[in-house]
């Protein structure tokens, strides 16, 4: 295999190092957990990025979930071209918000009225401030493992890059924040009725990803959301599910719609914006008159409902809502998830693998088939072999998010054909691991 030659990426690198923190503007980018340096891109294109040294890689960090559309999509390029010329903001209102607003609330079966903000943080910061106001109550209550962006309260055991870095509970939460929240272990239906039994008069929300996708996928036990669902109604409690992963990512009406469970308040982000910096939350028509100016309960932003995020959102939505693009995304979900489950047994790695439509994760397991159901049994994986399965891949031109808890993002540019040549090189970086572990 030929080295990758990479100098002016890491001249980059050694620059952003000393005006940024670790060089990175997001922690997940840093190559911390799998070793070398992070990447520089110049150009995506489709599901391809061309890094600073011209080196192609097939993409399944996607952006970190947005790019459902691949990169530069030509649709979304155009209503963004065409959005530019007529300036970047306003601080008025504009028909873009309603536009988008519409197909949100079209899809989204819990969902009435929508207030757009300009990340997934901002988003589920203010549902939680909504349901606190709504309840008269302030805990929340948020899983293990589960990642909500880095609002204070909500970085208690944190997954994504707080996972990833091992620092889930950052310094600089001051313990009043902390104390408000309240720790659940994932798909644990016993040990969830017994919380609510011991705090369910004083619990204003359960939050939760409904398809946990920042300790790796996970998806729900069966019943579990279900379960949710009964207990924050007999608490009186409301039920929030952080779709800013799962909205228009596992179906046109998120994991509501797949699981057929409605949540209270939902989060939405990043498909939402096509690339572009977006957050949104919705519910009901009750529940979001609570918001000002309608209500008393105080959210506002500068550049919230930006025009340009607005149009890259509603070219997405639209190239979404065509007949067939989720059957595209499932079919290519499943020939990858097919093509490295045969890879895997074929060199005798123990893996398992998790797959909600175009979300999929590899978890390098004791072995093949473990149960990885919560964060306790993702971190007992092995992070090491991914590490090595990681830079196999990258060296081969196909580019990971470098965490095993990070989901790989596959879109709709991800032909059969790029699905074979990313399984061609799964093969082989497979084969390099065996070679570490000989049984
Ligand atoms: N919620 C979930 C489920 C996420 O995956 C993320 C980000 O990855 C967030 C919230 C935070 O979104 P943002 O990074 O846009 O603030």
């Amino acid at each position: 295999m030929v080295q990758r030659v990479i100098a002016q990426s890491e001249a980059a690198f050694l620059k952003a190092r000393q005006l940024m923190p670790g060089g990175v503007s997001s922690p997940v980018r840093a190559f911390k957990a799998v070793g070398g340096n992070p990447l520089f891109i110049r150009e995506g294109e489709g599901c391809t990025l061309i890094d600073l040294d011209g080196n192609q890689y097939i993409d399944y960090i996607g952006g970190y979930g947005p790019l459902i559309a691949g990169h530069a999509n030509e649709r979304v390029v155009a209503a963004l071209s065409k959005a530019i010329g007529r300036g970047t903001t306003y601080g008025c209102c504009c028909e873009a918000e309603v536009e988008l607003a519409s197909v949100i609330v079209g899809a989204l079966p819990a969902v009435q009225m929508v207030r757009f903000v300009n990340s997934g943080t901002e988003a589920v910061m203010s549902a939680v401030r909504l349901a606190r106001a709504a309840t008269g109550r302030d805990l929340i209550v948020k899983c293990l493992g589960g990642y909500h962006g880095h609002s204070d309260g909500l970085l208690a055991a944190a997954g994504s890059g707080a996972l990833t870095l091992g620092i889930p509970s950052s310094p600089g939460v001051p313990a009043s924040a902390a104390a408000n929240t309240v720790l659940a272990a994932y798909n644990d239906l016993e040990g969830t009725k017994e919380l609510f039994e011991k705090y369910g008069d004083r619990i204003a929300a359960f939050l939760v990803e409904p398809v946990a996708g920042n300790m790796g996928v996970v998806p729900p036990a069966t019943g579990y959301l279900r379960l949710l669902r009964q207990l924050c109604d007999q608490y009186g409690a409301l039920l929030i599910f952080d779709e800013v992963m799962t909205g228009f990512r596992v179906a046109w009406g998120g994991a509501q719609e797949r699981f057929h469970v409605r949540p209270d308040l939902t989060c939405l982000g990043k498909v939402i914006g096509g690339g572009l910096p977006v957050g949104a939350y919705g519910g009901s028509k009750a529940l979001m008159e609570q918001i000002a100016p309608s209500g008393p309960v105080y959210q506002a932003g500068t550049l919230s409902g930006n025009p340009l995020a607005m149009a890259g959102g509603v070219a997405t939505l639209e190239i979404l809502r065509e007949p067939g693009a989720y059957e595209t995304l499932e079919e290519a979900g499943r020939l990858l998830e097919e093509g490295l489950a045969h890879a895997a047994a074929e060199a005798d790695v123990a893996v398992t693998i998790h797959r909600v439509g175009s979300m999929l994760s590899v978890f390098f397991t004791a072995a093949a088939g473990s149960q990885v159901q919560n964060l306790e049994q993702a971190q007992g994986c092995d992070t090491e072999a991914f590490a090595i399965f990681f830079n196999s891949m990258l060296q081969q031109g196909v580019c990971l998010a470098p965490s095993m808890f990070e989901a790989w993002f596959i879109s709709l540019a991800h032909s059969p054909d790029i699905i074979e040549r990313t399984v061609d090189a799964a093969e082989r970086a497979m084969a390099q691991l065996s070679r570490r572990n000989p049984q």
